[in-house]
C-alpha cells in the first residue's frame, strides 16, 4: 500500500542528551536545559524515528564557560541539519549512486522496498545533503574553529562510522560537537586505529585545543583518539551509528520470515483444511475408530 509521508508511524522515541556529564573546564555537573535544542521525525531505512536533542549547561557561576549548551553527539549522528532522513540513508543513496551507478528511479524502488515514505523526485533531494557530507571533507574552516575555540575553549570531537548496505567501504564522520560542524568525512576500506588516526589528521594539524573526545564503544576507534591526543578526556558514545548497519538486514530478513510464512499459508492453507476436517471427523467420528489413528 502507498503511503504518505503523513501517515509516518513511530517505532522509537529518543531524547538524547550530551555524553559529557561534567563541565569540562570547571569539573561541576551538567544541568539538563528545559527544552530541547531541537526536535524531529527521521525515516531510517529500517525504522522511523523521533529524536529530541536536550542540552546541558555548566550551572558554576563562578565558571568562564557558565552557561554555554552542550550537546549529545549521537542525536547529530543521527541525520543532518535540516533533513528528516536519516544519515544511514543518505549514505546509503550516494553509496548506490556512485560506486553503484543506480539511477533515481533504482534507488527509490530499493528505498521503497524498505518502507522509506519518499518520492523519486525527492531521491534528488537526498543525493545532494550525501554531497555536501562529502564536501566537507575537502574545506576545514579554520577560522570558524578558532573562533569557535576563542569562545568555549576548545573542541569536543566525535568520531563515528557507517557501513551501508552492500558497501564494501564504511564512511567515517569526524564531527565537532559543541558547534555540530563536520569537519572530515572518508571512506575506508580497511577500518584500524591507523586508517582511523589517519584519518583525524587533518584536525590535529590544526593546533587546536581539544576539551574531550566521543566516539562508539569500538576497540580501534577509542585507540585512534587516544593515540592522536592522548590526554584528551575520552567518552563514549550511545553506539547506534554503526549498529545501524546490521538493522536493514535484521529487518529485511523478518520481512523474508513474514514472507516465506505467508507463502507457506497460502499454498498449504486447502490442504490444512483438509487435513483440520479429517482431524475434527476423525475424533467425531466413530465409524473411523476414534482416535486410534491419530498422530
Ligand atoms: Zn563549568
Amino acid at each position: 500500500m502507498a503511503r504518505t509521508r503523513k501517515t509516518l508511524e513511530v517505532d522509537t522515541r529518543h531524547i538524547y542528551k550530551p555524553e559529557i556529564t561534567q563541565c569540562p573546564h570547571c569539573g561541576a555537573p551538567l544541568g539538563a536545559q528545559r527544552h530541547y535544542q531541537w526536535r524531529k521525525t527521521v525515516q531510517h531505512l529500517d525504522q522511523v524515528v523521533y529524536i529530541a536533542s536536550q542540552g546541558k549547561t555548566c550551572g558554576n557561576p563562578q565558571c568562564r564557560h557558565h552557561g554555554q549548551v552542550y550537546s549529545a553527539a549521537a542525536a547529530q549522528m543521527e541525520t543532518l541539519p535540516g533533513c528528516t532522513y536519516g544519515l544511514d540513508v543518505i549514505v546509503q543513496v550516494g553509496w548506490w549512486r556512485e560506486p553503484e551507478h543506480l539511477n533515481r528511479q533504482q534507488i527509490h524502488g530499493r528505498l521503497q522496498a524498505r518502507r522509506v515514505q519518499l518520492s523519486e523526485r525527492e531521491v534528488d533531494h537526498l543525493y545532494p545533503h550525501y554531497q555536501v557530507l562529502r564536501a566537507c571533507a575537502e574545506r576545514l574552516d579554520t577560522q570558524r574553529l578558532e573562533t569557535l575555540v576563542g569562545e568555549r575553549g576548545g573542541l569536543i570531537i566525535s568520531l563515528d562510522g557507517l557501513a551501508p548496505e552492500g558497501a564494501t567501504e564504511q564512511l567515517w564522520v569526524v564531527r565537532e560537537v559543541q558547534s555540530e560542524v563536520v569537519l572530515v568525512v572518508g571512506w575506508l576500506a580497511r577500518v584500524n586505529h591507523e586508517t582511523l588516526a589517519a584519518l583525524l589528521q587533518p584536525v590535529v594539524d590544526l593546533k587546536l585545543p581539544i576539551l574531550a573526545t566521543l566516539s562508539a564503544k569500538e576497540g580501534c576507534v577509542q585507540k585512534a583518539l587516544t593515540t592522536v591526543w592522548p590526554d584528551v578526556p575520552h567518552q563514549w558514545c550511545q553506539a547506534h551509528y554503526l549498529g545501524n548497519a546490521l538493522k536493514p538486514l535484521y529487518a529485511r530478513d523478518s520481512a523474508l520470515k513474514t514472507e516465506l510464512r505467508q507463502q507457506i499459508r497460502a499454498a498449504v492453507r486447502d490442504s490444512l483444511g483438509e487435513v483440520l476436517s479429517d482431524s475434527v471427523e476423525s475424533v467425531f467420528s466413530p465409524s473411523v475408530g476414534g482416535r486410534a489413528g491419530g498422530i
